[in-house]
């Protein structure tokens, strides 16, 4: 990144598109809109859409609506809509206006009823099975529904009923008539509307009737003065519907569509669909569980809104679709982690030490700082004891030469405390060592020696007077297949080890207290959070303080 697009979101081509139309007076501003459907929660992929469409009204002082495209009744609920504003807030992006596509349903009627006056538009009594047999394939072209031939009069009249409720589920289908022989099936007399005697979440029982996605969503965008409407890859092949729709309707305004890739991350899923089944399965523990892709999981695992935005920069908006790595949303978390996260230290598999020539009963204050690169952000008091408690891994009974920390004869630096020096252990009856004896030297206090003497290892200790328990949890992948959701059954590929729990970790006093959102390093082994639905003191750990996966992905590459 060059120096001059630092702190600014990078371009990009469809920003480039708005900048060419502003210039050219095309536009006098910009208005984009995110439009969810309100059928599950947001994950990292809308992030992207997120950071694209409010980030464009942001930086070209334009406007971006939220809309809620609520044609799906069976699927939708209130409880997602809920969801979805409060992921949007905590990302910190405010919209212009707030709508739902149910609020122009009277509207898109009335669009209907012109098309069919037109006669581009007929109502068809076709089975769904007729349909797909009429629709032909890429290779053959389709053929007209016998209904076609309909009078205007026929169509205004089925339609009125369609409207009226008169008719079951499926008995009827409004169409557009366009071209069952185009090359695009799309535009082979694509549905618009169709029967569903389906309670609405916000139209309750007024409507037996639904538009289509295609019709409703072109007609929207045109209603609320959208100048960009920004969509997915998967679209593309749509945009002529989208262009014949509103070349066909009175509306005052033709968005320009523009798709771009979606964002799609190895090892996990981002389909609402997909997610779904996860959570009502009980394969993870709600939508916001800290392995999943979405917002409110990666909010509980400790990502923050400006690591989010970040990533989503970094990933950038083309054409091209590929598969984003792991490491690069891990980066960007770990980036402003290591920027504001408090130190603090923690032991998470405590092994417990006895500092024999410690005097019994004393107990000290020591100052540790609070990041030793911001010395702004202060320091704070840590108190040292005779016991402590430090991690079970510092210490190896036969140590290689090149093992820096604790084993018999070695010495290593207590963090802002003390050198102290191994002199013997003590194993339990399953000969696993419970307990080691070590000698301090009291002339190293704050963890210098006035000799000079040198020491390669420094670790991480609790008192074990002070210590608080706490429960952490450790998260790892959550499929152990780089694209899940392409292979035959994605829920054979979870991860049996992306949570490991443990529940005997040691942590200094001061954590008692620690809020939701406040990130933590501990010292050597992560970053952290406080778990926001545990009850008692648990902790996640958002991420480590190095890639693990970095090796082993380049030994299987
Ligand atoms: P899903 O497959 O997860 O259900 P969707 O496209 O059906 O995704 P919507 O609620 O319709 O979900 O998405 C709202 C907006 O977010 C759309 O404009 C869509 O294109 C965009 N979006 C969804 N997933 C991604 C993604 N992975 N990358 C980029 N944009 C996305
Ligand atoms: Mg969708």
């Amino acid at each position: 990144m060059s120096a001059e697009d630092e702190n600014t979101t990078p371009t990009n081509f469809i920003r480039n598109i708005i900048q060419d139309d502003l210039d050219s007076g095309k536009h006098s501003s910009v208005q984009t809109r995110f439009p969810p459907e309100p059928n599950g929660y947001l994950h990292i992929g809308h992030a992207k859409s997120i950071c694209l469409n409010f980030g464009i009204a942001q930086d070209f002082k334009g406007k971006c609506n939220l809309r809620f495209d609520d044609t799906n009744p069976e699927k939708e609920d209130n409880e997602y809509v809920n969801a979805i504003i409060s992921d949007i807030e905590w990302l910190d992006f405010q919209w212009n206006n707030l709508h739902y596509s149910s609020d122009y349903f009277q509207q898109l009627y009335d669009f209907a009823v012109e098309l069919i006056k037109q006669g581009k538009a007929y109502v068809d009594s076709l089975s769904a099975e007729e349909i797909r047999e009429y629709r032909g394939t890429l290779k053959e072209p389709g053929k007209n529904s016998p209904d076609r031939q309909h009078s205007i009069d026929e169509n205004l009249d089925l339609f009125s009923r369609m409207r009226s409720g008169e008719f079951r589920d499926g008995e009827y289908l409004l169409r557009a008539k366009i071209d069952m022989s185009s090359p695009n099936i799309n535009m082979r007399d694509p549905a618009l509307y169709r029967i569903k005697h389906a309670h609405h979440q916000r139209t309750g029982d007024e409507w037996p009737i639904y538009p289509m996605y295609d019709y409703t969503h072109c007609i929207s965008d045109a209603l609320e003065n959208i100048t960009h409407s920004l969509c997915t890859l998967e679209f593309e092949d749509h945009r002529p519907l989208y262009d014949w729709v509103l070349d066909e309707v009175k509306t005052a305004s033709h968005p320009q569509q523009i798709e771009f890739a979606r964002l799609q991350l190895k090892y996990t899923i981002t389909s609402k669909r997909k997610l779904n089944q996860l959570v009502s399965d009980g394969h993870v523990d709600g939508w916001d569980d800290p392995r999943l892709p979405t917002i409110s999981g990666l909010r509980r695992r400790g990502y923050t809104p400006s690591a989010i935005k970040d990533f989503c920069d970094r990933i950038g908006v083309t054409k091209k679709d590929s598969f984003i790595e792991v490491a690069v949303l891990e980066n960007s978390i770990r980036e402003d982690l290591n920027e504001h996260a408090i130190r603090v230290m923690g032991v998470l598999n405590p092994l417990k030490v006895t500092i024999e020539n410690y005097p019994d009963g004393q107990n000290e204050e020591l100052i540790a700082q609070n990041h030793p690169q911001k010395p702004e952000m202060g320091t704070r008091n840590i108190s040292f004891s005779k016991v402590i408690y430090i991690e079970r891994n510092d210490f190896l009974e036969d140590a290689p030469k090149k093992f820096f920390r604790l084993s018999v004869g070695r010495e290593v630096r207590l963090r802002y405390a003390y050198y102290i020096t191994c002199t013997d252990f003590i194993k339990d009856e399953n000969g696993e060592v419970i307990e080691l004896i070590c000698q301090y030297d009291p002339a190293t206090k704050g963890g210098s020696s006035p000799d000079g003497r040198k020491v390669k290892g420094t670790i991480h200790w609790v008192s074990a007077e002070y210590a608080i328990d706490a429960k952490i949890n450790l998260y790892d992948r959550l499929f152990t297949h780089p694209n899940p959701a392409a292979t035959d059954d994605f829920t054979e590929h979870l991860n049996p080890d992306s949570l490991q729990v443990l529940d005997n970790c040691k942590l200094e006093p001061a954590l008692a207290d620690a809020t939701t959102d406040v990130h933590y390093q501990f010292e050597r082994t992560g970053y952290f959070v406080r778990d926001a639905r545990s009850e008692d003191l648990t902790f996640n750990r958002t991420v480590s303080l190095r890639d693990a996966w970095a090796k082993i992905d380049k030994q299987n590459q």
